[in-house]
């Protein structure tokens, strides 16, 4: 079986951050949920809020995750996002050198914002 290199690659940049932050919310979820138990009241009160964030911080990984598989989606389907090698969508940055613009589908940079 052949491996597509270039589509794990941009699985790995499309989807790497929201997984890892969604993994993060709930490692950190059921690193709290273990200690609910044995937690005294005044530091429930902390632990209690920041549940709640980590699970905000994982929903917000799961949205992210939705958006850029929206992205991909319509990428594959036509949709040009700028990019001048494969028309995929790009994001704007700030490098040493001045503006550029970087591909999420090939990774191919250009410099300025387009
Ligand atoms: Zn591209």
């Amino acid at each position: 079986m052949e491996i597509n290199v270039t589509a794990v690659e941009r699985s790995v940049r499309l989807f790497a951050l929201p997984t890892a932050l969604m993994l993060l919310g709930l490692a950190l979820l059921a690193f709290t949920g273990g200690a609910m138990d044995t937690l005294s009241p005044t530091l429930e009160t902390v632990i209690v809020p920041a549940r709640w964030f980590l699970a905000g911080l994982s929903g917000l990984g799961a949205l992210w995750f939705a958006w850029r598989l929206v992205l991909l989606y319509r990428w594959e389907n036509g949709a040009d996002g700028g990019c001048h090698r494969c028309g995929g969508f790009v994001r704007h940055l700030e490098g040493r050198w001045g503006d550029y613009s970087k591909c999420m589908m090939c990774g191919g940079t250009k410099s300025g914002h387009y």
